[in-house]
């Protein structure tokens, strides 16, 4: 479980897809850690006057990046209807550096349903899951279930309904079901087994 907490709470449902099990507190509580990113020349890949792009910290695929508005916007829950604007912007941002990136791998733009890190972030993740920080079906589950949700379904449903909300429990329960492979769908007994099948496919764009 992450550090800072000895219940198990609703952020921790990807517990240690943030990397900061067994961490001790430095500054700040362990799911304020993209603040301090998105001032970490290190970590900052590029930004204009309404975003910033990083580095995930822990990638889940050969190129994994986090997109934050700096406008402060905790999470999807605290969007606006005039929000969708700058979601669309997000989204343009995340396909170029994508672009810019790699011409050649599939990628996909999406929100966890519930994420753990606090600040909205759109991942931009290749879709070759291949990094050693991949480790658990949870990790698994929240970017191929749909706990992975696309950044052109929240706009649909920011522009539709005027906020965005995912049920808790529903969405809990995508992590913890069957391990499949992403792309023909075979069960997968364990993530070993996962990850060895997963090298067959071909990534690149058709
Ligand atoms: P989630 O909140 O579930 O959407 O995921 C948070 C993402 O942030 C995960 O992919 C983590 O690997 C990543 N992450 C955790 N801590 C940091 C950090 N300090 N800087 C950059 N990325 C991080
Ligand atoms: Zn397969």
């Amino acid at each position: 479980m992450a550090e800072g907490s000895s219940k198990k709470r609703h952020a921790d449902v990807l517990d240690s897809a943030n990397g900061t099990q067994g961490k001790k507190k430095i500054s700040g509580h362990w799911s304020q850690g993209l603040y301090a990113s998105m001032s970490d020349p290190d970590m900052i890949v590029e930004s204009d006057d309404k975003v910033v792009v990083i580095k995930d910290k822990y990638p889940k695929a050969k190129h994994h990046f986090l997109i934050l508005p700096k406008e402060n916007i905790p999470n999807l829950k605290s969007l606006k209807p005039d929000h969708v604007d700058l979601l669309k912007h997000i989204e343009k941002i995340g396909k170029d550096v994508a672009e810019k990136t790699d011409k050649k791998l599939k990628f996909r733009y999406g929100y966890h349903a519930v994420p753990s890190m606090s600040m909205l972030h759109l991942h931009v993740i290749s879709q070759d899951f291949n990094s050693p920080c991949l480790k658990t079906k949870k990790h698994w589950n929240s970017f191929t279930s749909d706990y992975f949700v696309d950044s052109k379904d929240v706009i649909k449903t920011l522009e539709k309904d005027g906020k965005v909300v995912y049920d808790l429990k529903e969405n809990q329960a995508f992590l913890s079901q069957d391990l499949r492979c992403h792309v023909c769908k075979k069960p997968q007994k364990n993530m070993p087994t996962l990850k060895e099948h997963i090298k067959q496919h071909d990534y690149s764009i058709d």
